[in-house]
């Protein structure tokens, strides 16, 4: 056996090279930027701590903060449509989110605080697949749909669909989220509660019922499995222990599944009360 006649050298922690920064200023130049293989980012929240240790760093970064076509609230055709890269802050304060769907400024506003909201986006909080997610939770309940873009095309899935597991998610390389879509928000009476020791919640509720099906309760129980959890029953019905004990819990930093099972039947009930305040409550104006 030969030895190496040079021994490679060690970067010392904190000299890595660092990542190639691209900042464009238009989706397509995003688009092209990722596919050539730049990762994207938008707040850097969740990306850059992990660069903190244990994960690779990339070779070369997106910036997303430029991109007017990635910001913003509308509505379009009877749908809220939210920009992926709308920092977490603009949604709270949005005037069309506050009239068409307060549920989602409730929401928003429980999360973090005012530094990660301001950097951080709802596309980078749903791409990070964090099962603890509150966005999440809400936007399955909600019926929430996203679009996905490369260089030459899009496509739309459902957000139960895009969030595969604990930080997996279907994208693609290449693909950037867009847009995140809730349909007739108007239309939908929510609650929302969450269970949260430290950062992120370790249960969290979403109960929905919509004008046209007002006999259904609709709940999603999140950061309780690896996936959000969905049960309908009848409005007005006490809520089925047995049902809501046998979905999946997985222990967290937090709490142990055993505590989130006992917990979940609790809150369950809770937030449909909740939910029963707001539907006695006046109708919202038209948005
Ligand atoms: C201290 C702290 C407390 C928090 N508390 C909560 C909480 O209570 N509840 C909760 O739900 N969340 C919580 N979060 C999560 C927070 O919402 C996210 O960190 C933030 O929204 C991520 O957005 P970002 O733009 O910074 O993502 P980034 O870090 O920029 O990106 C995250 C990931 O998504 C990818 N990505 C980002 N944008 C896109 C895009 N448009 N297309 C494709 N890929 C993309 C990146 O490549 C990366 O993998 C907390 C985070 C922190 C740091």
């Amino acid at each position: 056996m030969s030895l190496p006649t040079t021994i490679p050298q060690r970067v010392p922690v904190g000299q890595e090279p660092l990542p190639r920064l691209v900042r464009p200023e238009s989706l397509r130049d995003a688009l092209d930027a990722a596919w050539a293989g730049c990762t994207p980012y938008r707040g850097g929240t969740v990306l850059f701590g992990e660069f903190e240790g244990w994960q690779p760093q990339p070779a070369a970064l997106v910036d997303l903060k430029r991109v007017a076509e990635l910001h913003g609230v509308r509505l379009q055709q009877d749908e809220l449509v939210l920009g992926a890269a709308t920092p977490l802050q603009a949604v709270l304060s949005d005037p069309l989110v506050n009239r068409c769907l307060p549920i989602l400024q409730q929401v928003t506003g429980m999360i973090g605080n005012i530094r990660v909201r301001t950097a951080g986006s709802i596309g980078g909080n749903l791409c990070a697949g964090e099962r603890s997610s509150d966005l999440l939770t809400l936007l399955v309940a909600l019926d929430a749909r996203v679009v996905m873009a490369r260089s030459g095309g899009s496509r739309t899935v459902t957000i139960s669909d895009f969030h595969l597991g604990h930080r997996q998610v279907d994208l693609q390389p290449g693909e950037l989220l867009t847009e995140i879509k809730v349909p007739a928000p108007n239309e939908a009476r929510a609650a929302y509660r969450k269970v949260q020791f430290t950062g992120r919640p370790s249960l969290s509720v979403a109960a929905v019922v919509r004008a046209g099906q007002p006999d259904i309760q609709h709940v999603v129980i999140g950061a309780a499995g690896d996936r959000p959890q969905s049960i309908t029953w009848p409005l007005g019905d006490q809520p089925a222990t047995e049902v809501i004990r046998e979905l999946a819990y997985a222990s967290d930093h937090a709490f142990g599944a055993k505590y989130k099972r006992a917990a979940a039947v609790v809150l369950v009930e809770r937030t449909l009360q909740d939910l029963a305040a707001v539907l006695t409550a006046s109708e919202p104006p038209p948005c």
